[in-house]
């Protein structure tokens, strides 16, 4: 065992979020893949067991306490970098389709193996979030699209809002300092076709405050969107 799957399994219970034994396993798996890939590519800081459980594994799973995606939903993590929080969300909800994008190809070689050996599925995506948005295969195809740690809430929505079709939503999680970033984004929400439905408040054991706007997906972006990235941080939407 490399991580304390009681610990695991009592922390994701708070959020009612039920792990079976299945879960529980893959789980050690992962966290075992992460700190033995970790030692010969950068994946992330959070390196011990203990840490891996709380900042990744818990963080990311707090999502399903907020969101229920239907069986089988079409789900995208944006930036996902070592599967947070995508991979953590495919092994406590197996049935979702999943994609995890992002620019960094050894992190996506990282996140097949993960993927062959949890026998998990789901898609690797190697392209910028920008792109890929202007993409008919991506574009308007997500019911929920997910992110966390990549950029701030303006240019984010510009990367993620094109993902998700109509009625869909965009859940980025974010810090608890989300209020002058939220102030920030307003425009560029309502532009790419977003309107905030809530704002979600909590804490995370051991990691402090969370937010999560949840962002309904109400009408659709202009083909404008998402530009290319020197443009979005040149011109950003406000
Ligand atoms: N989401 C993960 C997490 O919370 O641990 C990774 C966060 S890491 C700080 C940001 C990740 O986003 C990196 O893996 C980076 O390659 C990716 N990224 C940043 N901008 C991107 C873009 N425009 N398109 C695709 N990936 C992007």
């Amino acid at each position: 065992m490399t991580i304390d799957t009681e610990k695991l399994r009592t922390g994701a219970a708070k959020w009612n979020i039920i792990l079976d034994e299945t879960a529980l396993s893959r789980f050690d798996s992962y966290a075992s893949l992460l700190i033995e890939w970790n030692q010969k590519i950068n994946l992330t800081a959070i390196k011990d067991p203990d840490g891996i459980v709380t900042k990744h594994f818990i963080d990311s799973l707090a999502l399903l306490s907020f969101v229920s995606p239907q069986q089988e939903a079409k789900v995208i993590d944006v930036g996902t970098g070592a599967g947070f929080p995508g991979v953590a969300l495919l092994i406590a909800r197996p049935d979702l389709q999943l994609t995890l994008l992002d620019s960094t190809k050894k992190k996506l070689l990282f996140l097949e193996d993960v993927l062959s050996s949890l026998g998990l599925q789901a898609e690797t995506l190697h392209m910028r979030a920008e792109e890929a948005g202007q993409r008919s295969a991506y574009r308007e195809q997500f019911d929920l699209v997910t992110a966390r740690a990549v950029s701030n809430l303006r240019d984010l929505s510009e990367y993620c809002l094109p993902f998700a079709k109509l009625g869909g939503l965009f859940t980025p999680l974010k810090s608890a300092e989300i209020d002058p970033e939220l102030a920030c984004a307003q425009t560029a929400i309502s532009l790419l076709g977003g309107k905030l439905e809530c704002l979600e408040r909590y804490e995370i054991e051991a990691g402090g405050g969370r937010s999560l706007p949840i962002i309904r997906k109400i009408s659709h972006t202009s083909p404008k969107y998402p530009r290319p990235s020197a443009q979005i941080v040149k011109k950003p939407l406000v």
